[in-house]
């Protein structure tokens, strides 16, 4: 019989799995802990089922017919997601957990795993992830805060688009180095989108015309950068 807690909101989880034994294994578990859940068998449909639904925690594979889940993570997180990711692999050496734990992944379970140790590490991750203090980002008069996805700029709110504001974050991710323009589209686009040849430059003119022209430094040929603001030293 299924308790259900008062004031406990459903938990939405997104499991990206190609075996479908362990996918649907999952889902069961997960169902009956009460949580809602989705499954994806690739890279491609799990990042479609992120732009259209908001998920509480991701549970990831790391080989998937289309790619390698630590790429995939790398773009979540430059896109400015910040919900949970545990990567579900049997690659148990040390250099793959060190590699996923950089890419933005919260914790990690080797394959076979228990389900009560899942639900266990869910739990640890939802609870952090809930106390989390949003990491604002300072950039001179800027302040962005990624997971509201709101700009100031000298305390006054700068309205951006999605696609701007995800080309800003990725740029004062990496101040004081230069993206290429490959790197750029992929923090923009999923892996499923076709995308124009000037796409990338419409986003940086609009970008460019809402926060000066000043902020974002073009380098002919290979890409774009933000310098690492100076300090105004106080005498
Ligand atoms: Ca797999």
């Amino acid at each position: 019989m299924a308790l259900l807690v008062n004031g406990t909101e459903t938990m939405r989880v997104l499991i990206v799995e190609d075996d479908a034994g362990i996918a649907s294994g999952l889902a069961a578990t997960l169902k009956s802990s009460g949580y809602a859940v989705d499954v994806t068998p690739t890279l491609a449909l799990a990042t479609a089922a992120l732009r259209v639904e908001p998920f509480d925690l991701v549970l990831l594979d790391l080989g998937l017919p289309d790619g390698d889940g630590l790429d995939w993570l790398r773009a979540v997180r430059q896109s400015g997601q910040v919900m949970p990711v545990l990567i579900m692999t049997a690659r148990d050496g040390l250099p793959d957990r060190v590699a996923g734990l950089d890419e933005g992944a919260d914790d990690y379970v080797v394959k076979p795993f228990e389900p009560e140790e899942l639900l266990a590490r869910m739990r640890v991750a939802l609870r952090r992830s809930e106390g989390r203090a949003s990491p604002l980002l300072h950039h001179g008069e800027l302040m962005v805060d990624p997971a509201a996805h709101t700009v100031t700029r000298n305390g006054e709110p700068v309205v951006l688009r999605a696609k701007e504001f995800a080309l800003l974050l990725a740029l004062l991710r990496s101040s004081g180095q230069v993206l290429s323009r490959q790197r750029l589209e992929q923090a923009l686009y999923g892996f499923d989108e076709v995308l124009d040849s000037n796409a990338l430059e419409v986003h940086m003119h609009h970008l460019r015309r809402k926060l000066g022209d000043d902020l974002v430094k073009t380098v002919r040929g290979v890409g774009y950068f933000v310098p690492v603001p100076q300090n105004k030293g106080v005498a």
